[in-house]
């Protein structure tokens, strides 16, 4: 019956776990511990906990179970575990498979503490990393080996929105016995299509926008259920990275109006990548549903919307971007995205700053390049703040 829930149904409703008061709203449980009733309940629990037997909140926890349940309703995987950020989570997905001596398989564009993990850290412990363009299906063909054991992916990357081809390369991956990892971030929960294209494994960052207004963090791992109860669970509940239940707390709310959000912010990030292509101080525009996108065939065969954030470059370099950026008076110069308040990043000196100016050039990360992520204020009032501050760059 729950399956065949619409999302907005499932996002309000599945998963909810009644105490004997029958609250509406769901329940903070901010405990720590669990009673038993005997000594005997406790040995049985520790044998085989049952379906709403909890041990200890870095195991799991009510509020935290009815948030990993309404996630992996909404993504349409058999289960969930929640993590603390969306790093927790990246590591926990990669960890849990991996061991010395495997290869894998990512592409370069990633979030800086993924690259992190991938390249030091993955490193470290004997595991061979092969980094390639994302965008380049023949690429991928000629990095995947027999020993690959992990592809690992942004299917949208930060901050060029480049996108990958899920299903080509899940079908590669998945001939040689990999297990697929999607940071699924930039694509959102609402217009995910990483589970249907062959994922195995698929990983957000619930600080952005399941959370959406700028307060937790979270994270969390979604796939099968051999996967979810076999690998991630036991390396997370042991390892420490669990979801604390006040924050799980928050973003079960969130999911309320999540799909409202990001309907609303996608539709104002459609609008505003349409009134920026073609102005005189923009160089170009980058929106996955935008014609402008080089990839623009691909994101309209994949992804049924093209997201809340679009990136543009403007005209006048690193000078020309500054004048924007200050002039600006609805958006925020901030580094986080998907955010209820509309926020601009210049990436090449806050996000981005450290990696060489070779590896900035490769990634497509000018100096003219602003990051902007579309909040929930009136698109109209946001379009006039942009082409106003957009007059900064053209009469200095
Ligand atoms: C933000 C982000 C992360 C990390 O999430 P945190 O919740 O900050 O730990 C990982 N990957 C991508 C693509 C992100 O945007």
């Amino acid at each position: 019956m729950a399956k065949e829930w619409k999302n907005r149904t499932k996002l309000v409703h599945t998963g909810t776990r009644r105490s004997q008061y029958g609250e509406v709203s769901e329940a903070i449980f901010l405990t720590q511990g669990f009673v038993y009733d005997s000594a005997e309940a406790a040995e049985a629990r520790f044998v085989q906990a049952g379906e709403d037997e909890f041990i200890y909140a870095r195991y799991g926890n009510p509020t935290v179970r009815m948030f990993e349940e309404r996630m992996a309703a909404l993504e349409g995987t058999e289960d969930a575990f929640a993590t603390a950020s969306g790093m927790a989570a990246v590591n926990a997905a990669l960890m849990s498979v991996l061991q010395a001596g495997d290869h894998v398989v990512s592409s370069r564009a990633l979030f800086g503490s993924c690259l992190y993990i991938l390249e030091e850290v993955l490193a470290r412990f004997g595991v061979e990393v092969t980094l390639v363009d994302g965008r380049d299906n023949a690429a991928w063909e000629a990095a995947i080996r027999p020993d690959t054991r992990a592809v690992f992916l942004e299917s949208i990357s930060n901050p060029t929105l480049e996108i990958v081809d899920l299903r080509h390369v899940c079908t590669l991956a998945h001939a040689v016995g990999a297990v697929v990892i999607v940071d699924n971030a930039f694509a959102t929960p609402v217009w995910s299509y990483a589970h249907a294209a062959g994922a195995d494994l698929v990983v957000y960052s619930t600080t952005k926008h399941v959370d959406g207004q700028g307060r937790c963090l979270g994270g969390i791992v979604l796939g099968r259920r051999d996967l979810i109860r076999g690998r991630i669970e036991p390396f997370v509940k042991h390892t420490g990275g669990a979801m604390s239940p006040f924050n799980a707390w928050v973003m079960l709310k969130s999911l309320d109006t999540l799909d409202l959000r990001v309907r609303a912010q996608t539709e104002t990030a459609r609008a505003v990548a349409h009134a920026l292509a073609g102005h005189p101080a923009v160089e170009r525009v980058l929106y996955p549903h935008h014609p402008a996108h080089p990839q623009h065939a691909l994101a309209r065969a994949q992804m049924e919307a093209g997201g809340t954030v679009l990136s543009i470059e403007v005209k006048g370099g690193k000078e020309g971007a500054f004048r924007f950026l200050n002039a600006l008076e609805i958006f925020t110069i901030s580094n986080n995205f998907a955010d209820a308040k509309s926020i601009v990043t210049h990436p090449a000196t806050t996000t981005h700053q450290r990696l060489p100016d070779e590896q900035k050039a490769l990634l497509g990360i000018s100096p003219g390049l602003v990051r902007i992520s579309l909040g929930l204020e009136d698109p109209e009032d946001l379009i006039a703040d942009l082409e106003r501050a957009l007059e900064a760059v053209e009469t200095p």
